[in-house]
């Protein structure tokens, strides 16, 4: 059997209709006691799953972990799965139930300008309108609006009843004593009913459901929370991420590496992507390229939702880490993706050691993410893979991975075959969003990565993309 085929060619469409049933009929069990030759064989198999297939099957996944997830209930077998925390920390968390208008938005018809309240009719016969009374922000207006006359009127502050636009202090001219003044709006212009008035409830009804459950909270959230009356906010709890590391040649950050030996600097920025998708890194020592160094360390990791290994996923003589996953009890669902960077990616799940807050597949899996160790590789295949799936367990609406569509600046060259992410620099601040490469040295160029700031995506089948043509990027 060709290594790393898990999937049928199927249209994407059609995967991620699949249940979780068929899903499962596509899961093969890993071979631990194949041979060298044919784990080699991954560096060459033609039957991989494309980006496409691999990307369906990622997003049904997430889509069927997101509904498990035990919405917006407040505790269950495995402990509570939410928590109430103050507005001012809910920033990058997680609406656990719909945000409800506690009134109507806005509370009354709310002027948009400094101005005069008026009869739109009146005004505009561009006769004199006494000036009947002035309302400042904070203020009810004490009475309604008198026939033939304007209501001085500040930005927010309520429209007196009566009055149907809001004619603005700039387009008036104002006469008479200060006990005697009266406004003409200037001709020609004329003004309809409703201008510059947001009338009561227009933005929402009391009892209207804002913001469904599931919705990422930013500073417009929190605003509108804070509009609600909400001092706390009912969230998920963020999943646990493990996030491994492996390889003989790798020390801690603040160590001083040998000859021939590297920082970890992956689990630090896993951690930071882990974060950014609204999961709770975890990060777990330095494993060796052993069996029994992976073994411990897997035992350990097999009690977060998600464990990201990095390193020992390719054919190498020393990556050991699908057998150690295989030993674990992993069942994988792709074991290398058409793609580069990352084609080696291992996606799987093993059983889950102990019970946590967060729930997946009833509490009884960790998915796994086995990345490539290049951190170029790892940061490609987490954001276009893992990302979506923390994402789903976090309990987010809205997973990714997202794309966006720039011009090319310059010519790009490649081969067919793999979909690629190159590391590219794409400038927002002209009429179009403008991309090109940067110049990089292969996936363990972190210095290239740190320059770029998304990735060009070029399509499988494209051996050149051209200069001035509209391209996909992928966005962190
Ligand atoms: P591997 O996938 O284990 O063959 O690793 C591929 C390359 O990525 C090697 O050059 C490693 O030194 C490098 N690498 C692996 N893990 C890390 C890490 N945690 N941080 C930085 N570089 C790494
Ligand atoms: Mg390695």
């Amino acid at each position: 059997m060709p290594r790393g085929i898990f999937l049928k060619k199927m249209p994407p469409c059609t995967m991620l209709a699949m249940s979780a049933s068929e899903l499962k009929a596509q899961w093969t069990l890993y071979n631990p006691s194949m041979s060298p030759a044919r784990r080699r064989s991954k560096s060459s198999s033609p039957a991989l799953p494309s980006y496409d297939e691999a990307a369906a099957l990622v997003a049904a996944y997430a889509a069927r972990l997101a509904r498990l997830r035990p919405g917006s209930r407040s505790s269950g077998p495995d402990g509570p799965c939410t928590e109430r925390v103050p507005l001012d920390q809910a920033l990058g968390r997680v609406f656990a139930e719909p945000l409800l208008a506690d009134a109507d938005q806005p509370p009354f018809a709310r002027s948009t300008r400094d101005g005069f309240a008026c009869r739109a009719a009146e005004v505009s016969s561009h006769r004199h309108l006494a000036v009947a009374g002035s309302t400042r922000a904070g203020q009810t207006s004490s009475a309604p609006l008198p026939r033939g006359s304007a209501w001085e009127i500040m930005t927010g502050a309520s429209v007196p009843a009566g009055a149907d636009a809001v004619v603005m202090l700039e387009h008036v001219e104002e006469t008479g004593a200060p006990s005697a003044r009266a406004i003409r709006l200037l001709p020609p212009r004329t003004i309809r009913k409703g201008e510059n008035i947001v009338a009561r409830g227009a933005q929402a009804r009391k009892g209207d459901n804002l913001l469904p459950a599931g919705s990422l909270i930013g500073a417009a959230q929190i605003a509108l929370a804070g509009s609600c009356g909400c001092a706390t906010l009912n969230v998920f709890l963020k999943p646990r991420v493990a996030i491994l590391s492996t390889g003989d040649e790798l020390v801690p950050i603040r160590s001083s590496p040998g000859p021939s030996q590297i920082r970890n600097s992956s689990s630090a920025m896993l951690a930071a992507l882990v974060s950014v998708a609204g999961g709770s890194p975890w990060v777990l020592p330095i494993a060796r390229d052993t069996d029994k160094s992976l073994d411990a360390a897997l035992a350990r990791a097999a009690s977060a939702d998600l464990l990201l290994i990095t390193g020992g996923v390719s054919a190498g003589k020393f990556d050991l880490v699908e057998p150690a996953l295989a030993r674990a009890g992993a069942r994988f669902h792709f074991t290398g993706v058409r793609i580069q960077p990352g084609k080696p990616l291992v996606f799987g799940e093993m059983p889950r050691r102990s019970t946590n807050p967060v729930q997946n597949e009833n509490g009884t899996k960790c998915t796994i993410f086995g990345l490539p160790g290049n951190p170029v590789s790892s940061a490609v295949t987490f954001l276009l893979f893992a990302a979506p799936v923390v994402a789903a367990l976090a309990g987010k609406r809205d997973r990714g991975p997202r794309f966006a569509l720039a011009r090319l600046t310059e010519d790009v060259k490649t081969k067919t075959g793999l979909t690629r992410f190159l590391p590219a620099a794409c400038t927002f601040s002209g009429t179009v969003p403008e991309v090109a490469l940067v110049t990089w040295q292969g996936s363990g160029d972190l210095a290239a990565m740190a320059r770029a700031n998304c990735f060009l995506v070029v399509p499988e089948d494209s051996d050149r993309l051209r200069a001035g043509s509209t391209v996909r990027i992928l966005l962190p």
